[in-house]
Protein backbone atom coordinates (compact mmCIF):
# COMPACT_ATOMS: atom_id res chain seq x y z
CA UNK A 1 0.00 0.00 0.00
CA UNK A 2 1.54 3.49 -1.03
CA UNK A 3 1.45 5.95 1.93
CA UNK A 4 0.28 9.71 0.82
CA UNK A 5 4.11 10.78 0.86
CA UNK A 6 4.92 8.33 -2.01
CA UNK A 7 6.16 10.60 -4.45
CA UNK A 8 4.90 8.22 -7.49
CA UNK A 9 1.68 7.66 -5.84
CA UNK A 10 1.04 11.51 -5.65
CA UNK A 11 2.19 11.94 -8.92
CA UNK A 12 -0.03 9.24 -10.47
CA UNK A 13 -2.89 10.59 -8.13
CA UNK A 14 -2.76 13.68 -9.53
CA UNK A 15 -2.72 13.08 -12.90
CA UNK A 16 -5.96 10.94 -12.41
CA UNK A 17 -7.78 13.88 -10.00
CA UNK A 18 -6.89 16.48 -12.71
CA UNK A 19 -5.71 20.59 -11.86
CA UNK A 20 -8.78 21.12 -9.64
CA UNK A 21 -7.98 19.44 -6.81
CA UNK A 22 -6.48 19.80 -4.32
CA UNK A 23 -3.23 18.74 -2.35
CA UNK A 24 -0.98 18.89 0.83
CA UNK A 25 1.35 21.75 0.34
CA UNK A 26 5.11 21.24 -0.46
CA UNK A 27 6.10 21.83 2.87
CA UNK A 28 3.22 20.48 4.82
CA UNK A 29 4.32 17.86 7.56
CA UNK A 30 3.59 14.88 5.53
CA UNK A 31 4.85 11.92 8.25
CA UNK A 32 2.41 13.29 10.79
CA UNK A 33 -0.78 14.51 8.05
CA UNK A 34 -0.12 10.69 7.21
CA UNK A 35 -0.42 9.41 10.34
CA UNK A 36 -3.48 11.62 12.00
CA UNK A 37 -5.06 10.20 8.48
CA UNK A 38 -4.60 6.37 8.73
CA UNK A 39 -6.03 7.15 12.74
CA UNK A 40 -8.74 8.95 12.13
CA UNK A 41 -9.64 5.83 9.34
CA UNK A 42 -8.69 3.88 12.02
CA UNK A 43 -10.96 5.60 14.89
CA UNK A 44 -13.96 5.44 12.62
CA UNK A 45 -13.46 1.85 12.08
CA UNK A 46 -13.67 1.22 15.73
CA UNK A 47 -16.85 3.16 16.20
CA UNK A 48 -18.60 1.82 13.31
CA UNK A 49 -17.52 -1.20 15.34
CA UNK A 50 -19.91 -0.05 18.22
CA UNK A 51 -24.18 -0.20 18.08
CA UNK A 52 -25.64 3.17 19.06
CA UNK A 53 -26.75 1.82 22.30
CA UNK A 54 -22.98 0.70 23.11
CA UNK A 55 -22.24 4.39 22.57
CA UNK A 56 -23.70 4.71 25.95
CA UNK A 57 -21.31 2.36 27.71
CA UNK A 58 -17.78 2.85 29.57
CA UNK A 59 -15.04 4.42 27.74
CA UNK A 60 -11.48 3.45 28.88
CA UNK A 61 -10.88 6.56 30.09
CA UNK A 62 -12.19 7.01 33.97
CA UNK A 63 -14.77 9.10 34.04
CA UNK A 64 -16.34 9.19 30.78
CA UNK A 65 -18.52 7.16 28.72
CA UNK A 66 -17.88 6.34 25.00
CA UNK A 67 -20.33 9.89 24.31
CA UNK A 68 -18.42 11.66 25.88
CA UNK A 69 -15.26 10.26 24.59
CA UNK A 70 -16.98 10.79 20.71
CA UNK A 71 -17.63 14.45 21.95
CA UNK A 72 -14.49 15.31 23.07
CA UNK A 73 -12.88 13.87 19.76
CA UNK A 74 -15.04 16.06 17.32
CA UNK A 75 -14.71 19.52 19.09
CA UNK A 76 -10.99 18.60 19.37
CA UNK A 77 -11.15 18.30 15.44
CA UNK A 78 -12.98 21.35 15.56
CA UNK A 79 -10.68 23.50 18.10
CA UNK A 80 -7.32 22.39 15.64
CA UNK A 81 -10.08 23.64 12.73
CA UNK A 82 -9.76 26.75 14.66
CA UNK A 83 -6.19 26.69 14.97
CA UNK A 84 -5.32 25.98 11.26
CA UNK A 85 -8.15 28.81 10.34
CA UNK A 86 -5.83 31.29 12.18
CA UNK A 87 -2.78 30.24 10.43
CA UNK A 88 -4.94 30.44 7.58
CA UNK A 89 -6.24 33.68 8.49
CA UNK A 90 -4.04 35.97 10.17
CA UNK A 91 -7.03 36.34 12.51
CA UNK A 92 -6.31 35.13 16.18
CA UNK A 93 -8.77 32.38 16.92
CA UNK A 94 -8.17 30.49 20.67
CA UNK A 95 -8.48 27.19 20.35
CA UNK A 96 -11.28 27.27 23.59
CA UNK A 97 -12.56 30.21 24.91
CA UNK A 98 -12.31 29.50 28.57
CA UNK A 99 -15.21 26.70 29.99
CA UNK A 100 -15.78 26.12 26.25
CA UNK A 101 -13.80 22.44 25.97
CA UNK A 102 -16.21 20.59 29.45
CA UNK A 103 -18.66 22.86 27.79
CA UNK A 104 -19.29 21.24 24.78
CA UNK A 105 -18.22 17.36 25.78
CA UNK A 106 -21.23 17.86 28.13
CA UNK A 107 -23.60 19.07 25.52
CA UNK A 108 -21.95 16.83 22.69
CA UNK A 109 -22.40 13.90 24.77
CA UNK A 110 -26.41 14.66 25.00
CA UNK A 111 -26.87 14.08 21.24
CA UNK A 112 -29.07 11.58 19.50
CA UNK A 113 -26.26 8.75 18.43
CA UNK A 114 -26.91 10.03 14.51
CA UNK A 115 -25.89 13.51 15.11
CA UNK A 116 -22.58 12.55 17.14
CA UNK A 117 -21.61 10.23 14.64
CA UNK A 118 -22.09 13.29 12.40
CA UNK A 119 -19.96 15.89 14.37
CA UNK A 120 -16.74 13.13 13.95
CA UNK A 121 -17.48 12.81 10.71
CA UNK A 122 -17.79 16.44 9.85
CA UNK A 123 -15.51 17.59 11.94
CA UNK A 124 -13.34 15.38 10.78
CA UNK A 125 -13.75 16.42 6.84
CA UNK A 126 -13.47 20.22 8.18
CA UNK A 127 -10.41 19.65 9.77
CA UNK A 128 -8.50 17.86 6.93
CA UNK A 129 -9.76 20.38 4.13
CA UNK A 130 -8.02 23.24 6.32
CA UNK A 131 -4.92 21.32 6.39
CA UNK A 132 -5.32 20.85 2.37
CA UNK A 133 -5.16 24.41 2.47
CA UNK A 134 -2.43 25.81 4.32
CA UNK A 135 0.45 27.26 2.13
CA UNK A 136 3.94 26.68 2.89
CA UNK A 137 4.13 30.06 4.76
CA UNK A 138 1.01 29.40 6.21
CA UNK A 139 2.65 25.89 7.92
CA UNK A 140 5.04 27.37 10.06
CA UNK A 141 2.14 30.01 11.42
CA UNK A 142 2.51 30.38 15.21
CA UNK A 143 -0.54 29.95 17.22
CA UNK A 144 -1.05 28.96 20.60
CA UNK A 145 -2.46 25.96 22.44
CA UNK A 146 -4.74 25.33 24.83
CA UNK A 147 -2.11 24.73 27.19
CA UNK A 148 -0.47 27.71 26.24
CA UNK A 149 2.24 26.74 24.12
CA UNK A 150 3.28 28.60 21.44
CA UNK A 151 3.76 26.56 18.45
CA UNK A 152 4.21 26.62 14.46
CA UNK A 153 0.35 25.78 12.96
CA UNK A 154 2.35 22.54 11.73
CA UNK A 155 1.88 20.62 15.14
CA UNK A 156 -2.13 20.74 15.12
CA UNK A 157 -1.07 17.42 12.61
CA UNK A 158 0.91 15.33 15.60
CA UNK A 159 -1.72 16.83 18.31
CA UNK A 160 -4.42 15.18 16.13
CA UNK A 161 -2.54 12.00 15.36
CA UNK A 162 -2.13 11.29 19.07
CA UNK A 163 -5.54 11.86 19.73
CA UNK A 164 -6.95 9.91 17.57
CA UNK A 165 -5.01 6.53 17.66
CA UNK A 166 -4.72 6.90 21.68
CA UNK A 167 -8.80 7.94 22.08
CA UNK A 168 -9.57 4.64 19.22
CA UNK A 169 -8.28 2.43 21.96
CA UNK A 170 -9.89 4.44 24.76
CA UNK A 171 -13.05 3.48 22.58
CA UNK A 172 -12.86 -0.36 24.47
CA UNK A 173 -13.31 -1.70 21.99
CA UNK A 174 -10.80 -4.02 20.97
CA UNK A 175 -8.26 -1.25 19.58
CA UNK A 176 -4.51 -1.83 20.67
CA UNK A 177 -1.55 -0.18 20.64
CA UNK A 178 -0.65 -3.42 18.78
CA UNK A 179 -2.08 -1.65 16.05
CA UNK A 180 -0.44 1.03 15.77
CA UNK A 181 2.52 1.95 13.60
CA UNK A 182 6.14 1.30 15.14
CA UNK A 183 7.17 4.37 13.94
CA UNK A 184 4.11 6.42 15.55
CA UNK A 185 5.34 3.92 19.12
CA UNK A 186 8.96 5.46 18.97
CA UNK A 187 7.44 8.74 18.12
CA UNK A 188 5.02 8.38 21.11
CA UNK A 189 7.52 7.60 23.39
CA UNK A 190 9.83 10.10 22.83
CA UNK A 191 7.06 12.51 22.98
CA UNK A 192 5.97 11.53 26.43
CA UNK A 193 9.61 11.88 27.92
CA UNK A 194 10.05 14.94 26.20
CA UNK A 195 6.50 16.31 27.67
CA UNK A 196 8.16 15.42 31.35
CA UNK A 197 11.31 17.16 30.33
CA UNK A 198 9.37 20.32 29.72
CA UNK A 199 7.51 20.12 32.54
CA UNK A 200 10.63 19.49 34.73
CA UNK A 201 9.20 16.37 36.23
CA UNK A 202 12.22 14.35 37.33
CA UNK A 203 11.75 10.66 36.19
CA UNK A 204 14.92 8.35 36.01
CA UNK A 205 14.22 4.93 34.66
CA UNK A 206 15.42 2.98 31.26
CA UNK A 207 13.32 1.64 28.72
CA UNK A 208 14.37 -1.55 26.97
CA UNK A 209 11.70 -2.38 24.58
CA UNK A 210 12.17 -6.28 23.50
CA UNK A 211 11.30 -5.31 19.84
CA UNK A 212 13.39 -2.79 19.14
CA UNK A 213 17.51 -2.10 19.71
CA UNK A 214 19.15 -0.27 22.24
CA UNK A 215 17.35 1.09 25.50
CA UNK A 216 16.63 4.58 26.70
CA UNK A 217 17.74 6.30 29.64
CA UNK A 218 15.38 9.01 31.10
CA UNK A 219 16.39 11.36 34.04
CA UNK A 220 19.47 9.76 35.81
CA UNK A 221 18.16 6.25 34.63
CA UNK A 222 16.92 4.04 37.21
CA UNK A 223 14.30 0.63 37.59
CA UNK A 224 14.89 -0.83 34.05
CA UNK A 225 11.42 -1.80 32.49
CA UNK A 226 11.20 -4.04 29.49
CA UNK A 227 8.34 -5.46 27.20
CA UNK A 228 7.43 -5.30 23.51
CA UNK A 229 7.28 -1.13 22.64
CA UNK A 230 3.97 -1.55 22.33
CA UNK A 231 3.24 -2.24 26.34
CA UNK A 232 5.75 0.06 26.70
CA UNK A 233 3.89 3.19 25.52
CA UNK A 234 0.67 1.90 26.17
CA UNK A 235 2.65 2.35 30.04
CA UNK A 236 3.72 5.86 29.35
CA UNK A 237 0.64 7.03 27.80
CA UNK A 238 -0.69 6.32 31.07
CA UNK A 239 -3.43 3.17 29.75
CA UNK A 240 -2.45 0.84 32.38
CA UNK A 241 0.83 -1.81 32.16
CA UNK A 242 0.06 -5.19 30.67
CA UNK A 243 3.07 -7.44 29.74
CA UNK A 244 5.73 -5.68 31.30
CA UNK A 245 8.69 -6.45 33.13
CA UNK A 246 10.52 -4.56 35.94
CA UNK A 247 14.11 -4.66 37.40
CA UNK A 248 13.25 -5.34 41.25
CA UNK A 249 9.49 -6.22 40.67
CA UNK A 250 7.43 -3.51 41.07
CA UNK A 251 6.98 -0.92 37.85
CA UNK A 252 8.19 2.80 38.99
CA UNK A 253 5.41 5.12 39.16
CA UNK A 254 5.04 7.98 36.48
CA UNK A 255 3.85 10.68 36.00
CA UNK A 256 0.64 12.07 33.84
CA UNK A 257 1.13 12.51 29.79
CA UNK A 258 -0.91 15.44 28.75
ZN1 LIG B 1 -8.06 13.91 24.02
Amino acid sequence: MSTPYDETALAELMERQGSGARYDAEQAPKRDLAWARSGTAYFLRKLRELSDRELDGPSLLGGWDRRELLAHVGYNARALTRLTEWARTGVETPMYVPGQRDAEIALGATLPALALRHLIDHSVVHLNVEWRDLTNEQWDHEVVTAQGRTVPVRETAWMRTREVWIHAVDLDNQGSYLDFPPELLDRLAGDVTTVWQRKKLDVDLVLAPTDRPGRTVVGQGGAVVSGRQADLVRWLTGRGARRLNAEGGELPDIPAWL
